[in-house]
């Protein structure tokens, strides 16, 4: 069964070959089997997911069916749900059980989808390579001596085993597409304002957004447009209409324009990657799209821009955890000083401390001029970049990330070369466009990832050029040896 993808066990499901109770119960064996050696999952809700189910198949056997009816997935667990622990991969919410459900989690669970539990990630979504989380590093199933990427490693490495057919990510700076381009997943992260942010325990608030990380451009599809839509719970979720977005697939790339970043193709590029880029433009090609040349002059400064504003953000969102109203208090405090001291102290992480301090100084007086007002004028400079690029073409092409993924433990211990992963993907976030992450061939046995990025709300364009891309190529249907199995 795992080896379908959503779409083709929405199919099976609809066509009566087994029921969903069956399906979620493959699953959560898989799981059973195989999480021990990936550490994907932070927790797993077999009963609630096996009732569901049955509830899924008992509103099918009713012809109460919707195309998502019974199907299963993972959440980030950065996403409150109800009822079940939401630790966001840290000490700090690790006895936090959320009162009410994201509306990501709210949405999904109306159509019918089965949660078969919470992953894996990075604390507060603050990593590149899952090992800042609390319950330790995920592993990346191609080779489990390799990161998956991060922060949303665990919900990659998930669906990279098929463990789960498809979950739920965030990304800020690249938490969606950079695990996927590791784990060999597509990945999805929608405009900002596309997918409501209530109740997605806050990292940057002007950077987050949920999207999706399955094993096809279809699925993402089929997940979107259960997710997306204007939220009044979110002020900044955006009142556009949500198109069918699969019915935009299918379409000829012919004529179709696509640009190629000039300043993604520079010395940290690892060669691997480059030659396979370069194929993966062939492909694009010959299914009739022009590829051209585009300038991103300022995209270079996206990763020092993203360190102001990320962290002046998240040391603003974080500061409500004080011991007090949410999550880990320190035992026996002297005072109240002593009391917040010591359970941020205790409850945060060391990459999670590093955030807030250089928050804390960009925001201070003197220094708010200086460099958070400087990093939000260069924010505007990217955007107007992509928005005259976008003048000439449709989409935008680019590497994932400049190396197949890299060894535990070696980058942890030296923040900016690990922030430096994230080059190519930081800049759509600053502007607020949407990206993808598709999988286009191997480097020494090791996945990588082609990035497509469109115009604000242009999903539907970009999931076609992704579909299109992965109905003549066969790099995601390819699993990792070892996982592929039926288990035991
Ligand atoms: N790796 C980047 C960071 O550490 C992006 C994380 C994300 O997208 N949540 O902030």
């Amino acid at each position: 069964m795992h080896t379908r993808t959503l779409a083709e066990l929405a199919a099976a499901l609809r066509d009566g070959e087994f029921s969903s109770a069956e399906l979620v119960g493959h699953y959560l064996d898989r799981i059973e089997t195989l999480d021990a050696r990936l550490n994907a999952f932070v927790t797993v809700t077999r009963e609630q997911a096996l009732q569901a189910a049955r509830s899924a198949d008992h509103a099918r056997a009713h012809g109460q069916a919707g195309p998502l009816t019974g199907l299963p997935i993972a959440h980030k667990d950065i996403f409150c749900t109800e009822g079940i622990k939401t630790s966001c991969g840290s000490r700090m919410l690790d006895n936090f059980v959320s009162p009410y459900d994201a509306t990501v989690v709210r949405r999904l669970k109306a159509a019918g989808v089965v949660m078969l539990g919470k992953t894996n990630m990075d604390e507060f979504a603050m990593g590149s390579s899952n090992e800042t989380s609390w319950y330790g590093p995920v592993k990346n199933p191609w080779d489990l001596n390799k990161v998956p990427g991060g922060s949303s490693g665990g919900s990659a490495a998930a669906v990279a085993a098929r463990m789960a057919p498809a979950a739920t990510g965030t990304d800020t700076g690249g938490s969606i597409r950079q695990p996927a381009a590791l784990t060999n997943t597509t990945g999805l992260k929608p405009t900002y304002g596309r997918v409501s942010r209530y109740g997605m325990i806050a990292f940057a608030s002007s950077l987050d957004q949920a999207g999706t990380i399955t094993a096809s451009a279809e699925d993402a599809a089929m997940l979107l447009g259960a997710m997306a839509g204007h939220d009044p719970r979110d002020s900044t979720s955006a009142e556009v209409p949500v198109p069918d977005y699969l019915d935009a697939l299918g379409e000829s790339l012919s004529g179709l324009r696509i640009g190629l970043a000039r300043e993604f193709l520079d010395d940290g590029l690892d060669p691997g990657n480059a030659a396979v880029l370069e194929q993966a433009l062939d492909v694009l090609r010959g299914l009739g799209a022009a590829v051209v040349e585009v300038s991103l002059p300022n995209i270079g400064l996206s990763v020092p821009t993203y360190y102001v504003v990320a962290p002046a953000e998240c040391s603003s969102n974080l500061s409500r955890f004080d011991g007090i109203r949410f999550g880990y208090r320190a035992e026996d405090p002297k005072d109240l000083t002593d009391l917040y001291k010591r359970s941020r102290g205790e409850g945060f992480g060391a990459e999670v401390k590093r955030r807030i301090i250089t928050g804390t100084y960009v925001l201070s007086a003197g220094y708010y001029d200086a460099y958070y007002l400087k990093a939000q004028r260069v924010r505007q400079l990217i955007a107007g970049d992509f928005q005259r690029a976008f003048e000439e073409v449709d989409l935008i092409v680019g590497p994932t990330t400049p190396t197949p993924a890299f060894d535990i433990g070696a980058k942890v211990d030296d923040p900016v070369t690990m922030y430096l992963n994230d080059i190519y993907t930081i800049g759509v976030n600053l502007a607020g466009l949407p990206g993808m992450s598709v999988p286009c061939g191997f480097v020494d046995g090791l996945p990588v990832g082609l990035q497509i990025i469109g115009n604000h709300f242009d999903e539907g364009r970009l999931l076609n050029a992704a579909h299109m891309y992965q109905r003549e190529t066969d790099w995601h249907r390819r699993l990792p040896d070892g996982f592929s199995p039926e288990p035991a």
